[in-house]
């Protein structure tokens, strides 16, 4: 991802890991109902893990280090940033950036409308308007699965963001998250085109298998609170933003 290297997907994916993403994670804060609530740790650090949960993945040429991780996180939210922001003006609209990105280690240490976030986890709050991801996991899921799999994971928390923005909100939470997929595609497929970014062999491949993994079990009922989609539903939403960008998205 990005002009900068060439990563290789690393292969192997612990599903049971990315599974916990965005099952758990997006229901704790997709839309709002209760006043601001603002994360318990005023000043955020980024720093990394010092024990990496996977460390049988690490490998010795540093490209899935810490740093590069955190590199990257930095560079999905600029370029997401940069993407709305380029979106709303062209529809004669301001656009408010999210207020903060929050990584977070341990349970509890931040909360959402006083819902206290669990680990392996990432979401967007609304109540306080940040995004906040257990950081030792998606290092993990950095390595296991790939750079891409940070760009998908921020696309997809930053894509609640501008639901709240553009005040969508759907009945049931597979279309609020199957939508997020899909604007999650759009932002990457459209900087793709734009050049902003650029894609690295492997890189798609890594969506997909990221995007199996986030998946929901089978027998999840689909109107089931917190339901995100299954694999095949949720590969489909995002590639169709992805290839055709925002008109496949639904927004209204
Ligand atoms: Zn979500």
């Amino acid at each position: 991802m990005t002009a900068r290297s060439g990563r290789q997907s690393p292969g192997s994916l612990a599903a049971a890991l990315v599974a916990l993403v965005v099952a758990a994670g997006c229901a704790v804060g997709g839309v709002g109902e209760s006043g601001p609530q603002e994360p318990r740790d005023p000043a955020p650090r980024q720093s990394g893990p010092a024990t990496s949960p996977s460390p049988q993945t690490t490998r010795a040429d540093g490209t899935t280090s810490v740093e590069e991780f955190k590199t990257d996180i930095g560079d999905a939210v600029d370029i997401a940033e940069r993407y709305w922001a380029a979106q709303f003006k062209a529809s004669g609209q301001q656009f408010r950036p999210i207020r903060r990105i929050v990584p977070y280690q341990r349970e509890g240490e931040v909360a959402c409308g006083g819902q206290a976030l669990p680990r392996n986890n990432a979401v967007y709050c609304s109540q306080g308007d940040f995004i906040a991801y257990d950081v030792n996991w998606a290092v993990a899921a950095f390595r296991q699965v790939g750079d891409a799999f940070v760009f998908y994971l921020l696309g997809h928390e930053h894509a609640h963001g501008i639901q709240v923005r553009l005040g969508i909100r759907y009945s049931f939470t597979i279309q609020q998250e199957l939508q997020a997929d899909c604007m999650a595609g759009a932002y990457l497929g459209d900087s793709v085109r734009s050049g902003t970014l650029t894609l690295d062999t492997g890189d798609l491949d890594e969506f997909r298998e990221g995007l199996l993994a986030v998946g929901d079990d089978p027998d999840q009922p689909w109107f089931a609170e917190g339901s995100h989609g299954t694999a095949e539903q949720r590969t489909d939403s995002f590639f169709r933003g992805y290839e055709k960008s925002l008109d496949a998205c639904d927004l209204g």
